[in-house]
């Protein structure tokens, strides 16, 4: 019969759309974390204090002293495709870690959001969400910049919610997403707590305001992160070519791991996993290491924003260069430089 099943077409409503894009930027509770502390550097914080409680499942809060929002403002941070980073008209010039206007209206569709925030000069506010609906904006005390709490993630989803992980698991990728956004801010101070586990600092890395070299607030803080033998054995790289600078740390093979877990790379601040940077990077060690061996490094390039697309993936972890071939040389000459000055001679010759 068949009148049974003439399909319709319907236009879905604001929180149906929210929730399946929230698919889509909030995986699991580290990438509501990295979505908040993001938020945070962008708001130029000197310091972010993030507590979990049960691997972030239930409870996330990041506190920051940054520029915070107006109160008129909340609603607006808190709808989608709202953003005061980037005004449309130029979608490649992006500077900051946000500017798709996603992750707050994101998070508040799959759980439970508040938003307190203090503008300088201005009066505190708070507004909060839940299954897609907002509060009004209320009066709130605070002293000054913005804390977001984030309860019962994915509570109205529960297939979700099923694949999440145990608690320490999440609590793992919560902390490797801190320490990754530790590294490119080594002049902005962390503090990462869970809640659960008696309010204990789990990670803390302090900013060092009167070390001014960022060079040295880098070293400093990647002995903190990476411990000292990484530290010890870091050359310093800082090289140039065609307008993309390369700086960071990169380990003598001496210091070579059983696998990448060393190896954190970022594009204008913006921590990557990127193929064809991390085959730059095995390039460069190549006569230095054993095909089992893979290099320590922390490595920081900066492009002019037109020259690279960040814009491939909402999680942005991925990006596109206009000329692949200059990042990847300028990789593999500046480190085998480095190596090289540091006397270390490709290995080939010796038999395996
Ligand atoms: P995006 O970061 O892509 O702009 P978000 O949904 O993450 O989108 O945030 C929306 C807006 O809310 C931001 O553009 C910013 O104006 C404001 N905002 C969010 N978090 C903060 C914060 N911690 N401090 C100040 N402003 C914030
Ligand atoms: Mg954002």
């Amino acid at each position: 019969n068949s009148t049974a099943t003439m399909p319709v077409i319907r236009q879905l409503d604001d929180s149906a759309i929210n929730r399946i894009a929230a698919g889509e930027v909030v995986e699991r509770p580290a990438s509501a974390v990295k979505e908040l502390v993001e938020n945070s550097i962008d708001a130029g914080a000197t310091r972010i204090e993030i507590t979990y409680a049960d691997g972030g499942k239930t409870f996330i809060r990041v506190v920051d002293d940054g520029c915070g929002i107006p109160a008129q403002d909340l609603p607006l941070a808190m709808a989608r495709h709202a953003t005061s980073k980037i005004d449309g008209s130029d979608l490649l010039n992006i500077h900051t870690f946000g500017f798709r206007g996603e992750a707050l209206p994101s998070l508040g569709a799959v759980g439970r959001l508040k938003i307190t925030s203090r503008p300088k000069g201005e009066e505190a506010a708070t507004i909060s969400t839940a299954g897609g609906v907002q509060s009004a904006v209320k009066p709130a005390a605070l002293t000054s910049g913005t804390v977001v709490e984030l309860r019962d993630l994915f509570y109205a989803t529960p297939a979700r919610l099923k694949f999440m992980r145990t608690d320490r698991a999440e609590a793992g990728a919560i902390t490797d997403v801190v320490k990754r956004l530790a590294m490119a801010e080594p002049h902005v101070g962390f503090i990462l707590r869970d809640a659960s586990g008696g309010g204990a600092e789990r990670v803390t890395f302090r900013a060092d305001p009167e070390n001014g070299d960022l060079f040295d607030a880098l070293h400093a803080r990647l002995r903190k992160i990476l411990g000292a033998e990484f530290a010890e054995n870091a050359l310093l790289i800082d090289a140039e070519r065609e307008g993309i600078s390369l700086t960071g740390y990169a380990a003598l093979p001496t210091y070579s791991r059983g696998s990448s877990v060393a190896q954190f790379l970022f594009v204008n601040g913006r921590p990557v996993r990127d193929k064809m940077l991390v085959g730059a990077l095995r390039g460069a060690y190549f006569d230095f290491l054993s095909r089992d061996r893979h290099p320590a490094a922390v490595l920081f390039l900066e492009v002019e924003p037109t020259r690279v697309d960040v814009n491939v993936h909402p999680a942005k972890s991925e990006v596109r260069f206009r000329e692949p071939g200059v990042a990847r040389g300028l990789i593999v000459s500046a480190l085998r430089h480095a190596l090289a000055q540091a006397g270390h001679r490709a290995s080939t010759t010796v038999a395996n």
